[in-house]
């Protein structure tokens, strides 16, 4: 008989890096406490690290298969009305090159998308004051008409905070005119959510870094509305700028409460939690993935503060640490430089954010790896580092490569990728379960007779339509795509 969801115990006596402890983490036994999680981001070494959170993935997810999803991004809008520092997508309604792209052109997108076996839309946008409720309720009703297959993983919490201040929605508080917003576009079409906007959740940094950007509660309360609707949601996190390594695990903890109110709640089984069980999941709903990544620079105004160490007079502990607890409470005057200085990660303190996040976080079944900012080999290594997904195939980004990077891959590279890793590449939907695994010769990477075909491209998109001259173009089964 299937066993009620509990959390596993914490022993916060214990050293962080006991191996009896980090065994029965790994056993799904124990439970880190926020301290111990610290304690190994900032001083366990990377490898052992790393060995500790393939363990656990391989207790959650065997040693044989590794996934990843043939997704399109769209991004319907760039006019947004928040001013994130870290975003160089954003533009302002009268921008020349602003944009909202017409249902008949997201229907061209999608088209595209199931033509190479893609089996779901990841589409957010800017926050958008010009664009009613009508507006999304018809797109997703014209695309679920059109396209009744593809599984509609949309808007971030973000967006739905101005939704509800765009729509004025009845209810007594947030969560209830979050709801009323929520189920209508459920009934329209919506499937599942992102979990964009994430960046920090502390108070003092998200305060700094996400302008006019909803709070962690909101965040979260859009989160927990979408769980109760039975939706799948994905949580993130962008981290390497202005934080802490405490904010990091800060974030971490909160997720996971939330995801064990939930859990609770729904009355879920621990297979539930951290199994792929999508058909319970449609009674009730709950976070399936966790991402991170690290902050990317390029034309974004919080790319242009000065790293720490950049001026003599940079001695002592980065700001960001000294103003931040486990709490999420820290003073912001803490240190003056707060701020003021990033701090930005590299591929070692990506991996190690990564290791601790798939050890720490117990009750979310998919780690998955950001090869999208880290680039395909760090992606691949991050598969020994607590990784289980590869996400998706990159038919159009156009946020994160405004900043800077992005790199492009096929489906032929990204299975061969993830067989390299020592894995069987398996393409999975977005509840997660596998629908074709490539352990044969028909596999998308072993019919590669000639790589050239399938190089790894590295894209910068403008941000224009993606129909403009300069759109970049990526090579998907064997036919230049315009993204
Ligand atoms: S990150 Fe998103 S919410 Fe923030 S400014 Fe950019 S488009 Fe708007």
């Amino acid at each position: 008989m299937a066993t009620i969801y509990r959390p596993p115990a914490e022993h916060p006596h214990l050293d962080a890096t006991d191996p009896g402890l980090l065994g029965a983490v790994v056993r799904g036994e124990a439970r880190l406490s926020p301290q111990q999680a610290l304690e190994l981001l900032r001083s366990m070494p990377l490898t052992g690290l790393g060995r500790w959170a393939d363990a656990r993935a391989r207790a959650i997810h065997g040693d044989t298969l590794r996934s990843y999803v043939i997704d399109r991004n769209i991004n319907y809008t760039n006019v947004c009305n928040a001013k994130c520092t870290f975003c160089a997508f954003r533009r302002d309604a009268d921008d020349h090159d602003a944009y909202t792209l017409e249902a008949s052109e997201i229907h061209d997108k999608i088209a595209e998308l199931v033509a190479i076996g893609g089996t779901q839309i990841l589409m957010q946008g800017g926050m958008n004051p010009d664009l009613p409720l009508d507006w999304y309720l018809e797109l997703l009703a014209s695309i679920k008409e059109k396209f009744p297959g593809v599984h509609v993983h949309a808007f971030s919490p973000p967006e739905f905070i101005e939704f509800v201040h765009f729509f004025n929605p009845p209810g007594e508080d947030l969560e209830a005119k979050i709801r009323w917003v929520m189920v209508r576009l459920k009934e329209a079409g919506l499937d599942s959510l992102p979990g964009g906007g994430g960046e920090i959740f502390s108070h003092p940094v998200r305060r700094k870094i996400g302008l006019g950007k909803c709070d962690a509660e909101a965040w979260l309360t859009t989160m927990y509305v979408a769980h109760t609707l039975g939706l799948f949601t994905s949580a993130t996190m962008m981290f390497g700028h202005i934080e802490g390594l405490a904010d990091r695990v800060h974030h971490m903890k909160l997720v996971r409460d939330w995801q064990d109110r939930v859990l609770r709640e729904g009355g879920a089984t621990v297979e539930d939690a951290i199994g792929p069980s999508a058909a319970h999941a449609q009674a009730f709903g709950h976070y399936k993935a966790f991402i991170s990544w690290p902050f990317q620079r390029e034309n974004t105004p919080l790319g242009r503060v000065k790293d720490w160490g950049a001026k003599p007079e940079d001695t002592g502990p980065f700001p960001g640490d000294v103003v931040a607890n486990l709490e999420g409470t820290g003073d912001p005057k803490a240190h003056p430089e707060f701020g003021r200085r990033v701090r930005m990660s590299g591929a070692s303190m990506y991996l190690r954010t990564q290791a601790v996040s798939r050890l720490m976080l117990d009750n979310i079944y998919s780690i998955g790896a950001s090869w999208v900012t880290m680039g395909p080999h760090i992606g691949q290594v991050a598969l020994m580092y607590g990784a289980n997904d590869m996400g998706s195939v990159m038919m159009e980004e156009n946020v994160v490569s405004s900043a800077g990077t992005t790199y492009c891959l096929d489906e032929a590279v990204l299975c061969r990728l993830i067989r390299g890793a020592g894995f069987v590449p398996a393409q999975r939907n977005n509840g997660y379960d596998l629908i074709r695994v490539h352990d044969g010769p028909d596999s998308p990477d072993l019919k590669v007779t000639d790589w050239s075909e399938h190089r790894t491209r590295r894209l910068h998109i403008q941000n224009t339509k993606p129909e403009a001259e300069h759109a970049a173009k990526l090579t998907i089964g064997g036919a230049e795509k315009s993204v």
